[in-house]
C-alpha cells in the first residue's frame, strides 16, 4: 500500500462526530483543509480502493457500531469558512464544510436574504446539499448558484438543476465530496432579516426538543396516500411509539419522529428501534416509511428498508 498522505489518522471514533454520538472508529480519517489537500485525498483512496465516507456535522448519520472500512473525511480550514463574493455582493462563498446556522447568521449580517431556512439545520453546507436540506418553506435549490465536487476523478462545478434535487435527496454518489458552494442571494434590510431568524429559532424551540443527543428526523413524510397527509411523526405518534424505548435509544416525547440517545445507545439500538417504530406504523396505516438518516459503513438495514 502506498503511504497515506499526511495527516492521515488510523481506527478514528467517529461516535463524537454524530450528533446522536454512536458508531465505531473510521479505518482512516483525515481532515482536509484546502481543495487540494483533498485531491490528494481522494486520488490515494481511488489508488489504494478504498472506499470514501464523508461527515458533515454528523446531524443525520448513523455511523455503523462494526467502525467503517476504507477513508473518511471531514472538512476544515478553507473547506469550511464563509465569505462575500462577487462584485455585486449578493454571493456567499461557503465551504462544504461550513456549518448552515453560521451561513444563516453571517447573511443576515450581510444583509442578505433568502438562506434563513438554514439557522435551525444543525448541519454543514455539504450535508444539506447532500441531503437536499430544507425547513419553513425554505429551498436549497432557489439559492444554490453552484457547487465545486470533488471525487478521485478530480474537481467539476455543477449548478444547482445538474444536482437532480429531490424530496430529502440529490445525485450526489459515494465519495463525491462538495468542497464548495456559492449562494445567490437577495439584499434586504439587516434588521429585517435577523428579525426572521430570531422568529424562526422561536418557532423551532416550541415544536423540537433541544439538548438531546439525535439525527433529528428518522424517517421520511410519506408519499403514500393510506397515510392520509400525516406526517412520519404524526403515523409514529398515533401508532404508539412516543417513548418506546430499545436498548439506549428511545423515540423522543416531545417529537415521535425524533431518536434520541439516552446514554449509552449503540447504532444497533437504534436501527432496532426504527424497525420496531416503523413495523407499527406498517401494522396500523400499512404505510411503510422510509429512512431520511443516512449510515456510513456497514449499518445491517433490514432488506426490505428503501433508502438512497
Ligand atoms: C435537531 C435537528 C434538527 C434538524 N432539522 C432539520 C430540518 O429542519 N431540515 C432538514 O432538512 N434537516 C434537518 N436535520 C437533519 C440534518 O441537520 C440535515 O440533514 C443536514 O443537512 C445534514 O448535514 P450534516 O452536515 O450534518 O451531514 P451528515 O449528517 O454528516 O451527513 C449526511 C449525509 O451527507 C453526506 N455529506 C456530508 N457532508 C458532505 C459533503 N461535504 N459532501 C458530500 N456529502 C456529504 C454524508 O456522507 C451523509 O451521507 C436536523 C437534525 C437535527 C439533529
Amino acid at each position: 500500500m502506498a503511504e497515506p498522505p499526511s495527516g492521515v489518522q488510523r481506527e478514528f471514533p467517529l461516535a463524537r462526530l454524530t450528533t446522536i454520538r454512536t458508531g465505531g472508529a473510521g479505518e482512516y480519517f483525515a481532515r482536509p483543509r484546502s481543495i487540494a489537500a483533498l485531491e490528494r485525498l481522494l486520488a490515494w483512496a481511488a489508488q489504494e480502493r478504498l472506499e470514501v465516507g464523508v461527515v458533515g456535522s454528523g446531524s443525520n448519520l448513523l455511523v455503523a457500531d462494526e467502525g467503517v472500512r476504507g477513508l473518511v473525511l471531514k472538512l476544515d480550514g478553507e473547506l469550511s469558512t464563509i465569505e462575500l463574493d462577487g462584485i455585486a455582493g449578493d454571493r456567499l462563498l461557503c465551504g462544504g464544510g461550513a456549518r448552515l446556522p453560521a451561513v444563516s447568521a453571517a447573511a443576515a449580517r450581510a444583509g442578505l436574504s433568502g438562506i434563513e431556512f438554514g439557522v435551525n439545520i444543525p448541519g454543514t453546507v455539504g450535508g444539506a446539499v447532500r441531503m437536499n436540506a430544507n425547513a419553513y418553506g425554505g429551498s436549497l435549490a432557489e439559492v444554490l448558484e453552484w457547487v465545486e465536487v470533488v471525487s478521485g476523478a478530480g474537481t467539476e462545478r455543477r449548478t444547482a438543476p445538474q444536482l437532480g434535487f429531490e424530496y430529502r435527496h440529490s445525485n450526489l454518489r459515494c465519495g463525491e465530496v462538495v468542497a464548495r458552494a456559492r449562494f445567490r442571494l437577495t439584499p434586504a434590510p439587516q434588521e429585517q432579516v435577523k428579525a426572521t431568524l430570531a422568529l424562526l429559532r422561536e418557532r423551532r424551540r416550541e415544536a423540537q426538543p433541544s439538548g438531546i443527543k439525535t439525527f433529528g428526523s428518522t424517517f421520511k413524510n410519506p408519499d403514500d396516500p393510506r397515510a392520509e397527509g400525516l406526517s412520519a411523526g404524526q403515523l409514529l405518534d398515533a401508532a404508539g411509539c412516543r417513548g418506546l424505548r430499545v436498548g439506549g435509544a428511545r423515540f423522543s416525547d416531545k417529537h415521535a419522529n425524533f431518536v434520541e440517545n439516552e446514554g449509552a445507545a449503540s447504532t444497533a439500538d437504534v436501527i432496532a428501534l426504527m424497525a420496531a417504530g416503523r413495523e407499527r406504523v406498517r401494522e396500523r396505516f400499512g404505510v411503510a416509511l422510509e429512512p431520511e438518516v443516512q449510515t456510513l459503513g456497514a449499518v445491517a438495514l433490514p432488506a426490505d428498508w428503501r433508502s438512497r
